[in-house]
C-alpha cells in the first residue's frame, strides 16, 4: 500500500502539564507537574527532570495528559440511533426489514462519495473526543448487504489522512432479520453471498496489515451472531488465525439475538461459539449484556466463564446498552471474574469521557452499590483493557517504549468543577469536548480542538443532508409502508411557519 500519513515533527518534543497519567509496573500512575517526552512517534521518558536535549517544550498548564482511548465499536457512520430513540418497536419503524423490501432488492442507501465522507467526518469526530485507535462500527440495516472492501479503502486513506490509528475491515453477514407481514421476526440467509464477502474480507487484510506505517491494521467484522452461518465463523476463525488479526462478532446484546441462537442451535450464542471453535485471545465481542446469570436470562449456563477462558474480550458500550434499557450486571463483577473488557463508542455522541461516566452510574446502579466500581477500573477500560484486547502493549499506556498516541484533557474550564484527583473529575463532570490535542503515533492530528483539513461546521451541514435523505426513503423500508410522519414520532405538536396565517 502507498498509503502515507503526514509527516512526524522531527526530534524530542516534551510536555508538560499540572498532571500525567504515566505507567509503570503495569498500573497507571499519577505525575503532579509531570513531563512526557517523545520522538519519532515513541514515548521516551515519562515522569520528572528529564535529563536529554529537546527541540520543542510544550506546556498545558492545568490539563492531564494521557494516554489516548481505544474504541473497540467505534461510531463511523451517521447514528441511526436518532431514529429509534423514542420510535419503537424497532420492526414497526424501518429498523428490521419487511419481507417486501427484501423482494423489492435492498439498495446502499448511500453512494460511495457518501460513505467516504461519513467515514472521515466520523473519524474527525473520533479523534475530537480523545479516541486514537478505533475500530469502526456501522449499522448494516442501511445496506444493500455487508459493506464493501471499496468503502474500506476510502476509510483507509481517510484514516491515513488525519493520522487515526484504525483496525479496518468491512462488516459482513451471511443472515439478516425479516419482519413477515404478520408481524413474525425471521432469518432470511443468503450463504454464498456472505462467504464471498468474508473472501473480499480476507482480501482487504492480506492488503493493508500495516499500512500507512503501521497505523493501519486489519481486523475482520462478521456482523452479528444472529446473522452468521456456522460455516462463515468457522472460516473467519481460521482466516483470523492464519493472518493473527482481530475478530469482533456481536454477540449476548439483546434478549432477541440470545433467543433466536438458543432456539436454532440448541445452546446459548457463548457456547455455540465455543463449539464452533471461535472463540480465543484475538475476539472481540460487544455487548456482552445478556448471559446466563443476567436478569433476562432464566436458562442456567456458563456464559461469561466461556468467554473469559477463551481469552476473549468483552466490549462494553454502556451509553447504547443504556439507552436500550440493557445494562452489564456488573462491571465490577465482570472485573473481578477476570473477564478481559474494552471500550466501545458505539453510538453520538462517539463521547469516550460519557461512556465512561454511564457507565459508572449503570455499574453502581445494577450492583445496588456505590462501591462497586471506582473512576480508574473505567479509566482502566478505556486504555489497557481495549489495548490488551488487541494484543498491543504498545497502546493505552505512556511508558518508555510505548507508541505516542496522547491526549491533552483540559481541567480548567467553567464546567470542570473542583479537583481532589484529576480522574476522579474527569469522570465526574468531564466531556469529550474537554480534550484540546491529541497526538497519534508521534503527530499532532489535533491542536486547540483543530483538525487540519476539517470544517467541522461544514460537515455538520453535509451529515445532515444526507441523513436527511435516508430518512425520505425510509417508507420503502418499513413494515406496511407507513408515511414518515407515522414513523418518526415527535415530541410536541409542531407548528410551521408557512402553515400560519
Ligand atoms: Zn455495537
Amino acid at each position: 500500500m502507498t498509503l502515507q500519513a503526514a509527516k512526524r515533527p522531527e526530534g524530542r518534543i516534551l510536555l508538560t502539564a499540572r498532571w500525567l497519567v504515566g505507567h509503570r509496573d503495569g498500573r497507571h500512575r499519577l505525575y503532579e507537574n509531570g513531563e512526557i517526552v517523545f520522538e519519532d512517534g515513541e514515548v521516551v521518558s515519562t515522569g520528572h527532570h528529564f535529563p536529554g536535549e529537546v527541540v520543542r517544550r510544550i506546556d498545558y498548564g492545568n490539563a492531564v495528559i494521557g494516554p489516548g482511548f481505544v474504541d473497540l465499536d467505534a461510531l463511523s457512520d451517521l447514528d441511526t440511533t436518532i431514529l429509534a430513540y423514542d420510535n419503537q418497536p424497532a420492526w414497526k419503524k424501518g429498523r428490521v426489514w419487511p419481507r417486501s423490501y427484501l423482494e423489492a432488492g435492498p439498495y446502499e442507501m448511500y453512494s460511495r462519495e457518501e460513505l467516504a465522507f461519513q467515514k472521515k467526518h466520523a473519524f474527525a469526530t473520533l479523534i475530537r473526543n480523545g479516541i486514537t485507535t478505533a475500530l469502526p462500527i456501522a449499522s448494516l440495516f442501511y445496506r444493500a448487504w455487508g459493506e464493501t472492501a471499496q468503502e474500506f479503502e476510502d476509510a483507509a486513506e481517510a484514516a491515513a489522512d488525519l493520522g487515526l490509528r484504525a483496525y479496518l475491515g468491512p462488516g459482513y453477514r451471511t443472515g439478516n432479520q425479516l419482519v413477515e407481514a404478520d408481524g413474525r421476526i425471521v432469518t432470511h440467509y443468503d450463504e454464498p453471498r456472505g462467504l464471498a464477502e468474508l473472501d473480499a474480507a480476507i482480501d482487504f487484510a492480506r492488503r493493508h496489515e500495516g499500512a500507512a506505517g503501521g497505523l493501519i491494521r486489519a481486523m475482520f467484522a462478521p456482523d452479528r451472531i444472529e446473522t452468521s452461518t456456522a460455516e462463515l465463523l468457522r472460516r473467519t476463525a481460521a482466516a483470523a488465525r492464519e493472518l493473527d488479526i482481530p475478530v469482533r462478532l456481536h454477540c449476548c446484546q439483546s434478549k432477541i439475538e440470545y433467543d433466536l441462537v438458543l432456539t436454532q442451535h440448541g445452546m446459548s450464542p457463548p457456547e455455540w461459539l465455543e463449539s464452533l471453535g471461535f472463540l480465543n485471545e484475538r475476539c472481540l465481542l460487544p455487548h456482552g449484556t445478556v448471559v446466563s446469570g443476567s436478569r433476562l436470562v432464566e436458562r442456567p449456563g456458563r456464559d461469561l466463564e466461556i468467554i473469559r477462558d477463551a481469552g476473549a474480550a468483552i466490549v462494553h458500550c454502556p451509553l447504547v446498552s443504556g439507552r436500550h434499557g440493557n445494562a452489564v450486571d456488573h462491571f465490577g463483577r465482570y472485573r473481578a471474574m477476570g473477564l478481559k473488557i474494552g471500550m466501545g463508542t458505539d453510538t453520538s455522541p462517539p463521547d469516550m469521557i460519557m461512556n465512561l461516566q454511564v457507565g459508572m452510574i449503570l455499574a453502581r446502579t445494577m450492583a445496588g452499590s456505590a462501591t462497586a466500581v471506582r473512576s480508574e477500573d473505567y479509566y482502566d477500560a478505556a486504555t489497557i483493557g481495549g489495548a490488551d484486547a488487541l494484543g498491543r502493549p504498545d497502546l493505552g499506556r505512556l511508558q518508555p517504549g510505548a507508541r505516542a498516541d496522547i491526549t491533552v484533557f483540559a481541567l480548567d474550564r467553567p464546567h470542570s468543577g473542583q479537583v481532589i484527583d484529576p480522574i476522579q473529575t474527569m469522570l465526574l463532570t468531564g466531556h469529550g469536548r474537554d480534550v484540546s490535542t491529541v497526538i497519534i503515533d508521534g503527530r499532532f492530528v489535533m491542536e486547540d480542538r483543530v483538525i487540519p483539513g476539517i470544517d467541522e461546521a461544514a460537515d455538520n451541514a453535509r451529515a445532515q443532508t444526507q441523513f436527511e435523505g435516508v430518512m425520505a426513503r425510509y417508507p420503502q423500508r418499513t413494515h406496511g409502508h407507513p408515511p414518515m410522519s407515522e414513523i418518526f414520532s415527535s415530541s410536541y405538536v409542531v407548528e410551521r411557519k408557512e402553515d400560519a396565517a
